[in-house]
């Protein structure tokens, strides 16, 4: 049983520690990363272009992950390697089993619901799992066996539109303020974004700020379907609590809730609540955070 990590970043430890606990040798295929994990038997490399997407590289990728019966194929959850994921899992005709863990060889804990439920799935069938990365693996500057990108790979990138707001690191963010509907009008987010810079916090949302009003950029949302997030401290002005965004927020060590409806259910997944009107709330809190 061979253990496949497939990766377009060294942040894989979580990854790496599972393949050990399987045992099996390891056959690391890096995608746009140079030199190779210590810690895998076998490591292939596939360079891009700077201006190629890694995306691009998928069909070349998954032509490469010969995985048969028994054999798993472990990625980190990002945008770019869910691509590769669907390209290895149509090439192999194999499951893709999202927020899994492997529990041992030939089953695993699939999250479903956002966590609320873990189903174990048995099968001997080569499997393409996507889990998070976790910390980062020990990448030597020793160079790996060169996969020529074939089939031939040709998109390119042609302009980079940079969002307006730059690209928060929420999932290693230690303080978060997230901004929901309660906020009447784009502008009013400043006051949620003081706050923030008061306490040195990155700022997050609840889903509709991103898909409904488009006021902030897509990956800055937090729950089920957006970021899952874990910082120490997370404040939530204006969230109802739906549980959608409460499930990314799980692992948060103190939540903070502001809220004019002293019902709303974020309220019970706070360890502290403020019942008051935002436009109120923030100026005075921020104040008190920040006098000068
Ligand atoms: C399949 C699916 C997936 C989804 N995934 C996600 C997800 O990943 N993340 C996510 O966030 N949502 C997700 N949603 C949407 C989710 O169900 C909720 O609709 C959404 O989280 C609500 O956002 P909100 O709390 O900002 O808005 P609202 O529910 O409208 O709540 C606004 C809150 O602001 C309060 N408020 C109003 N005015 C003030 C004021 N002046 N001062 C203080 N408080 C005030 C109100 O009392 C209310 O509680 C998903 C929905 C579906 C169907």
């Amino acid at each position: 049983m061979t253990t496949w990590i497939v990766t377009t970043t060294s942040e894989v430890a979580n990854l790496f520690d599972q393949a050990k606990a399987l045992g099996g040798p390891v056959t690391a295929v890096l995608v746009g990363l140079t030199g190779s994990f210590p810690a895998a038997t076998t490591n292939i490399t596939f360079n891009l272009g700077p201006d190629t997407p890694t995306e691009a590289a998928a069909p070349a990728v998954a032509a490469h992950v010969t995985a048969t019966d028994g054999d798993v194929v472990l990625l980190p959850d990002l945008p770019e390697t869910r691509v590769i994921a669907g390209a290895i899992a149509a090439r192999l005709n194999a499951p893709v089993l999202p927020h899994t863990s492997v529990l041992a060889p030939g089953q695993y804990a699939v999250e479903r619901y956002g966590g609320i439920l873990q189903e174990t799935v048995s099968t001997e069938a080569p499997t393409i799992v996507l889990t998070e990365g976790g910390a980062q693996e020990e990448l030597s500057s020793e160079a790996a066996d060169t996969a020529e990108p074939s089939p031939h790979y040709d998109a390119h990138v042609i302009e980079t539109n940079v969002a307006s707001e730059a690209r928060t690191d929420l999932a290693h963010a230690s303080r978060i303020v997230a901004l929901g509907r309660g906020f009447a009008q784009r502008s009013d987010l400043d006051l949620g974004r003081k706050l923030a810079a008061a306490i040195g916090a990155s700022v997050a949302c609840s889903r509709p700020l991103t898909e409904g009003e488009q006021w902030m950029p897509k990956d800055s949302y937090v729950g089920i379907s957006g970021q899952k997030v874990s910082p120490d401290l997370y404040i939530a002005v204006g969230i109802s609590g739906e549980l959608q965004h409460t499930l990314g927020v799980r692992d948060a060590r103190i939540v903070v809730a502001i809220n004019s409806d002293p019902t709303a259910a974020m309220f019970d997944q706070a360890d502290y609540g403020i019942v008051g009107d935002l436009y109120q709330v923030l100026p005075e809190l921020t104040a008190e955070l920040n006098p000068s």
